[in-house]
């Protein structure tokens, strides 16, 4: 199933509106994701999927999130074709809800360490932006790295439903950014709209599309283009030659000499790829010529 992207236009004002229900449900089957997990790892598929959207063809985007709580790495990845994929380190973290009856995603989060966005934009070196963590519950994560690293204001709301049964029934979220140019108007409009995507997660209860919800909080704005995305891993029995091949001749040899299967299983997508003895020995063979 494939989810979309809805961006729009007002003047200096840029909106990229994402539903990522079945992308984030998708990653919650693939890694068997607690409900913390899920809404920690959802928030940040469903902003990376959003910048993957920023982007132009061939170029790719990787949010690392470490901040030091139970939940370990959350690892995002998304390209322009929407294809997203990720994983967080201990999906089985479980936690008690706090004081307001939500699930304590910034304790799983942590609060102490930082989040990493890489970008390839096929330069020369790809880049880095590095920043502290805020709370923890990923929306503000961005709004900080949008406005330390990219020197975009922006405003950053970012929403997981899951059931009683872990199933993830919604997940969506929202990027407005005030573009180069903008003035005290564009402000003043963002700044009255923010209680509302504040509560973005209304929006995905009430399972308004991208459209509606730009359209509920602006008058006026143009819609440039609908993107689509959904998790994706594009790892293959090649790829994991080549890392087999990367170990180097003794461990392969010693691999084969065990003579038994290697399961190698991608982090991404918990996919889980077999390799015999006797494609060990055409890996080695490889090696040999
Ligand atoms: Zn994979």
């Amino acid at each position: 199933m494939t989810n979309k992207i809805t961006i729009g236009i007002k003047g200096n004002i840029r909106i990229y509106v994402a539903n990522t229900t079945e992308l984030v449900e998708t990653a919650r089957e693939k890694h068997n994701l607690l409900p913390v997990a899920s809404i920690a790892l959802g928030r940040t598929l469903t902003a990376t999927a959003m910048m993957g959207a920023m982007l132009k063809s061939d170029q790719n985007i990787v949010v690392i999130i470490n901040g030091g709580g139970p939940l370990g790495t959350i690892m995002a990845e998304s390209d322009a074709e929407g294809n997203v994929r990720g994983y967080v380190g201990d999906p089985t973290v479980h936690v008690t809800s706090n004081h307001t009856g939500k699930l304590a995603v910034g304790y799983a989060v942590g609060t102490s360490g930082s989040m990493q966005v890489i970008k390839d934009l096929n330069l020369r070196e790809p880049f880095t932006g590095n920043t502290q963590m805020v709370d923890g519950e990923i929306s503000k994560e961005f709004t900080y790295y949008f406005a330390t690293s990219e020197q975009t204001p922006s405003a950053v709301s970012l929403g997981v439903i899951v059931d009683e049964q872990n199933v993830v029934t919604g997940a969506g979220g929202i990027i407005i950014q005030l573009l180069p140019g903008h003035g005290e108007a564009d402000i003043e409009e963002v700044e009255a709209i923010l209680p509302k995507i504040e509560h973005f997660t209304k929006y995905i209860e009430d399972k308004k599309t991208g459209e509606e919800i730009i359209n509920d909080l602006f008058a006026g704005v143009k819609i440039l283009e609908t993107k689509t995305a959904k998790f994706n891993c594009k790892c293959s029995k090649e790829k994991m030659t080549a890392a087999i091949l990367a170990l180097g001749k003794a461990d392969i040899v010693s691999m084969i000499e065990k003579n038994e299967d290697v399961e190698i299983t991608c982090r991404y997508c918990s996919k889980t790829t077999k390799f015999t003895p006797q494609d060990l020995q055409e890996i080695k063979n490889k090696l040999d010529n």
